[in-house]
């Protein structure tokens, strides 16, 4: 049996305190919201982040296993129902689903704590490399500092359920064994190149660009300082093969067998054939098209041309309502990479010098610079420079220590050091009390609808709603976190901020309008990728089927009875109490001119949770209050009489009672008191008539469209009766 050396020892060593560190302060939030019952559902917390629940979606269809669908095109299409976007096919999903079945947890378990244990991974490239670096220390320090650092930690903290619990993790392997490779020069490495870059590639397909980086390095620091060393060829080469556009069921028996060719000597002579035949299929795989694809924009800017067929309606979009998405301050910068300014412009300063004295710690490059996108790409880039800065610090703090003149003092400055750089990240997740995407009796109400609607059936709610509302009720959706595009949204911005009749006709007009395009998009699949066949809005298609030539003429015939496509499932409407907060946001969708973009008058919707009663008046804002008296209302100077004062509240037996008392028929106003809520609303005659208000707010639904199907006080759930 051969012993373990010191080294190995201490490394293993170091990995376990530095995993147990990252552990340890993922569970602080967990220890902050322990018993919290609004955030448990199932005896487990909920995830806390929107898109968790569409990973979630295709893991529990997974594991509930294949139903007989006859017309399934491949293995996965059995698990789903078709066009309900669950992502049986994703890695997230189907490494969700391999967990769940071969632990002993639950599956909300399983999610929740998968990006604690999987997150904290990154701690081995990270010591793995330094370990390279003959610098153990500064592996810890790095290790300790990344695993926990601002950015890094928002993202994949206990119930941050998404893809980057091993975004980060997976890159560090690949820079691990790349660094390892071109040190050590041992053919082993040549295949742990190529499998990494296969798992990275399966978990995360945009991961090419990452990947395509790490090539171009490795070529120019082949030509620049090592051209005639045979095993670079056989790096790229095995590279490329593991790169290229096909399946990996493909590529990995391809790798393995190149690998299994570069063992053998005799071979080598042919290296550039090989290297020649690997470019050769890259590119003929497309495995350069999604690169191209990603410059051809900056190459070919404004000669992309637009459909030149159909109305070319003017829709409202989410990133108008996202404000300077893509600015971000240097300080934020700074701080969602190292944690504080200080540390991260050391850090900088420390990876540069890093470089000089190790050149190989150049390869990390490509991860500094995507992390540095941030600036411009968005926020959600920073995590990617977080353990390369950190090793940057690391390395400062382990260079100045080694210059104490006693060995006391060096340990003492190791641990003074690092303790500090690691304050600001504690200090910040103490403080990160996230909340959960919904609160348990959300969660019941859509449980509740998981036994009344089918798997066919749709629920109409707003965009961010549709993961949870697929996860927790197994139905379909019309908009979610990546479907919400202008056009999506405009009909169910319409239905929430119209009248009832308008809102029930749209509704099935909808549903049925997307069940018929995602057929049509399937009989003419080759017609439509090769663009000789534009499919259209649902708006426009119905716009046109209607034979109206203006989309404004045909919503107009909404407010009578039109004759409705057939029924081919039914309709829920999830409205939850929240959904308040973002009606004027909402209404933004369908508040505008289709034909020429031009945006009506917003409604009047003012919403007041901290009002003051002060005797005669109750302040409701800071320039509105209601005058008791004669029940009108000061805006600003003016003052206006209501049209109705309303109120609601919850009896005993959770029943909505709601008092109307008739002002003033010509005024333009009226107040709602929802006394349970402690919430005041002061809308304008259209919003109180929409349907979000008349069914969530007021449960006065017209008995011949809706049906009540489930209500507690956050969240109501209407069938649709046509
Ligand atoms: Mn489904």
């Amino acid at each position: 049996m051969n012993t373990l050396t010191k080294e190995t020892k201490l490394t293993l060593l170091y990995i376990f305190i530095a995993y147990t560190f990252s552990v340890l302060m993922r569970m602080i939030w967990v220890y902050q919201f322990h018993g919290y019952a609004p955030f448990i559902y199932h005896g487990q917390f909920m995830i806390n982040t929107n898109d968790g629940y569409y990973w979630a979606e295709g893991a529990r269809d997974l594991l509930s296993g294949t139903h007989t669908n006859g017309l399934a095109e491949n293995f996965y299409d059995k698990f789903h129902q078709f066009n309900d976007m669950s992502p049986v096919n994703s890695a997230a999903s189907q490494l969700t689903a391999l967990f769940a079945k071969i632990l002993p947890f639950s599956f909300e378990s399983v999610i929740f704590y998968m990006p604690v244990f999987l997150s904290s991974l990154v701690v081995v490239p990270i010591i793995l490399i330094a370990k390279d670096l003959k610098n153990l220390n500064m592996g810890l320090i790095a290790a300790l500092l990344a695993s926990i650092a601002w950015s890094y930690y928002n993202r994949t903290m206990a119930g941050y359920y998404d893809t980057d619990m091993l975004n980060i993790v997976l890159p560090m392997f690949l820079l691990w064994s790349i660094i390892w490779a071109i040190s050590t020069k041992k053919d082993i490495f040549l295949l742990i190149v190529a499998l990494d870059i296969l798992v990275y590639r399966w978990w995360y397909p945009q991961s090419y660009s990452l990947e395509f980086s790490f090539f171009g390095l490795i070529l120019a620091y082949t030509l620049i300082f090592d051209r005639k060393n045979i095993y670079y060829y056989k790096l790229m080469a095995i590279m490329m093969f593991a790169m290229m556009n096909l399946s990996g069921f493909v590529r990995l028996p391809i790798v393995l067998a190149v690998f299994y060719a570069f063992k053998q000597e005799k071979l080598d002579k042919y290296i550039y054939y090989i290297l020649g035949v690997a470019v050769i299929g890259f590119f003929v795989s497309g495995g350069f098209s999604p690169i191209w694809a990603k410059l051809q924009p900056y190459i070919f800017e404004g000669a992309v041309s637009v459909g030149k067929k159909g109305f070319k309606l003017h829709f409202f979009t989410v990133m108008q309502t996202v404000r300077e998405a893509g600015h971000i301050s240097f300080e934020t910068f700074a701080n969602r990479i190292s944690g504080h300014v200080v540390t991260f412009v050391v850090s900088v300063v420390g990876y540069i010098y890093l470089v000089y004295k190790h050149k190989i710690m150049i390869f990390a490059l490509p991860m500094v610079g995507l992390g540095f996108l941030a600036s411009v790409g968005g926020l959600r880039f920073t995590i990617y420079a977080v353990p390369i800065l950190a090793f940057g610090i690391a390395f400062l703090i382990t260079e100045i220590s080694s210059k104490m003149p006693t060995n006391k003092l060096k340990y003492l400055s190791l641990i003074m050091f690092t303790l500090a750089i690691l304050y600001p990240n504690y200090k910040h997740i103490d403080g990160y009390k996230v909340p959960t995407v919904f609160n348990n009796d959300e969660v019941k109400v859509l449980d509740a609808l998981k036994h009344k609607a089918t798997r066919e059936d749709y629920v109409i709610s707003w965009w961010d709603y549709g993961y949870p509302i697929r996860y927790y009720a197994d139905v379909k959706t019309l908009a979610d976190g990546g479907k919400h595009s202008g056009s999506v949204n405009f009909p169910i911005s319409f239905m929430l901020t119209h009248t009832q009749e308008e809102a029930a006709q749209m509704a099935r007009l909808d549903v049925e309008y997307t069940e018929k395009t995602f057929k049509f998009e399937k009989e003419h699949k080759q017609e439509v990728e090769d663009k000789n066949l534009t499919i259209f809005s649902n708006i426009e298609q119905m716009t046109t089927d209607y034979g109206f030539k203006d989309t404004n003429d045909f919503l107009q015939t909404l407010k009578t009875d039109i004759k409705l496509p057939k029924k081919t499932r039914d309709i829920y409407f999830y409205l939850p109490f929240k959904m308040l907060n973002i009606l004027p946001t909402i209404n933004l969708f369908s508040n505008i001119n289709l034909m020429n973009g031009a945006k009506s008058r917003n409604p009047f919707i003012f919403i007041s949770r901290r009002f003051k009663d002060l005797g005669k008046v109750i302040q409701l804002g800071s320039n509105v209050s209601l005058n008791k008296q004669d029940m009108s209302v000061n805006i600003g100077k003016n003052r206006v009489r209501l049209r109705r004062f309303v109120r609601t509240r919850y009896d005993k037996q959770m029943k909505n009672i709601v008092n109307t008392q008739m002002i003033d028929f010509t005024a333009k106003l009226s107040l709602i008191y929802m006394s349970s809520y402690n919430t005041f609303l002061l809308v304008d005659e259209k919003t109180y008539n929409s349907m979000y208000i008349q069914l969530m707010v007021l449960e006065n639904y017209d008995h011949n469209l809706f049906e009540k199907v489930i209500t507690n006080p956050y969240a109501k759930v209407y069938k649709l009766k046509i």
